[in-house]
C-alpha cells in the first residue's frame, strides 16, 4: 500500500532507506542524516498532499525531548549542522546497532492495546483490570513491546518474554526501565502543559564505537530515531479527555476525519489511494502540529 516517493538527491550522503515520513542517508565521516519529510501518512497511504513545514516542526520537537530526556538516557544526535537541502528537519546522528524491538508505553488504552484487550484481558501479557473501556486511564504505565513490520504490515504487539527471547534478559529489562521513565517523565511534562502523552513508540539501539564524555562505552543503550513527536505519540488535549470514546489526537485527525466524510468522496474499503488534500485542510493540520509544538516546548514555531 506504500507509494513512498523517491528520496531527494543530496550532496555528500548517500541515501540508505526511506519510510513513510522519514529518509536516511550516510554522511561521508559515517554519521547518518535522518531526514523528515513533510509528508502525512493516514490509514497506511503515503498521502499526495505534504503538510508545510511537518518535518521541521516534528524535527524541532524531537530535539526538545532529547534534550528533556539527557539525564535519563543519552541519545543518538550528533549535530544539528546539516546539508543546506534539509536545514531545519535533519538530524545527524551516530550510528548505533539498533534492538529489533518497537518500545511502547501506554498511559491510557486505545488502538491495539484496547483491541488486545477486549479480546484477551491482556496487553503483550500484561494482565489488566476488568471494565476498562476506550481511552481509559491504566492503573500504571505499562510497557507493550511490538516488533517492526515489514514495509506495508502493521507492528505486532509481543510479550516481555518474546523480547528477552530475541535480545536477553538484561537488554530487555534495560529497554523496559528507559522506556516507562521516558514516558513518566514525558507524560509529566506535558500534562502540565494540557496535553495528556496517552502512549509513544521509542527506539534504542546499542553504540557502536565509542563517545567522547559520560556513558561512552561501547555497548551503551542510546535512545535513537525521533522521540515523543506526533507521528510516534498520542497526545491528547486534557481538558477534551473522556473515557468511553475516541479522543480527537493532536495530529491527524484533521485528516482522517476529512478522508471519511462525504466531501473527499473516498472509499476506506475500496483500497485505492486517497485523494490529495484541500488547502483548508493542509492549513488546519499544519497548525496542529504547530500548536502541539509551541504547548508542549513553550516555544515560538
Ligand atoms: P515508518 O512510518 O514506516 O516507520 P519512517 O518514516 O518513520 O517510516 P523508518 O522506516 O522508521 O522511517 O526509518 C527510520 C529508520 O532509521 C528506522 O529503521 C530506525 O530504526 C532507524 N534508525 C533510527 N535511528 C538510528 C540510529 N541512530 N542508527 C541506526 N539506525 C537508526
Ligand atoms: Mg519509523
Amino acid at each position: 500500500m506504500h507509494n513512498i516517493p523517491e528520496a531527494p538527491v543530496i550532496q555528500g550522503a548517500t541515501h540508505l532507506h526511506s519510510g513513510k515520513v522519514r529518509d536516511l542517508y550516510r554522511l561521508e565521516d559515517g554519521h547518518l542524516l535522518m531526514v523528515a519529510s513533510d509528508r502525512i501518512s493516514a490509514f497506511d497511504f503515503v498521502l499526495d498532499t505534504p503538510i508545510p513545514d511537518k518535518g521541521e516542526i516534528l524535527t524541532r520537537m524531537s530535539l526538545w525531548w532529547f534534550g528533556q530526556l539527557a539525564d535519563l538516557v543519552p541519545n543518538h544526535v550528533h549535530s544539528t549542522d546539516v546539508p543546506e537541502a534539509v536545514k531545519g528537519r535533519a538530524i545527524v546522528c551516530e550510528e548505533l546497532g539498533m534492538y529489533p524491538v518497537e518500545c511502547v508505553a501506554r498511559g491510557y488504552l486505545t488502538g491495539s492495546g484496547l483491541i488486545d484487550y477486549q479480546a484477551t484481558g491482556e496487553v503483550c501479557g500484561v494482565r489488566l483490570p476488568r471494565g476498562l473501556v476506550e481511552s481509559s486511564r491504566l492503573p500504571e504505565p505499562i510497557f507493550t513491546p511490538a516488533t517492526k513490520a515489514a514495509l506495508g504490515d502493521h507492528d505486532e504487539n509481543v510479550s516481555f518474554e518474546s523480547v528477552v527471547g530475541d535480545i536477553g534478559a538484561s537488554a530487555a529489562a534495560a529497554l523496559r526501565d528507559l522506556t516507562l521513565a521516558v514516558y513518566s517523565r514525558a507524560d509529566g511534562l506535558a500534562r502540565e502543559r494540557g496535553i495528556i502523552l496517552a502512549d509513544t513508540k521509542l527506539e534504542f539501539g546499542s553504540r557502536l564505537a565509542p563517545q567522547a564524555g559520560d556513558n561512552a562505552g561501547v555497548g551503551t543503550t542510546v535512545l535513537a530515531d525521533e522521540v515523543l513527536t506526533p507521528d510516534s505519540s498520542r497526545y491528547w488535549p486534557a481538558a477534551e479527555w473522556e473515557p468511553g470514546r475516541a479522543q480527537n489526537s493532536y495530529d491527524k485527525q484533521i485528516v482522517r476525519n476529512w478522508l471519511l466524510s462525504p466531501e473527499s468522496g473516498w472509499q476506506r474499503s475500496s483500497g485505492s489511494a486517497p485523494p490529495p488534500l484541500p488547502t483548508e485542510v493542509v492549513d488546519r493540520t499544519r497548525a496542529r502540529y504547530v500548536e502541539a509544538f509551541e504547548m508542549l516546548t513553550g516555544e515560538r514555531f
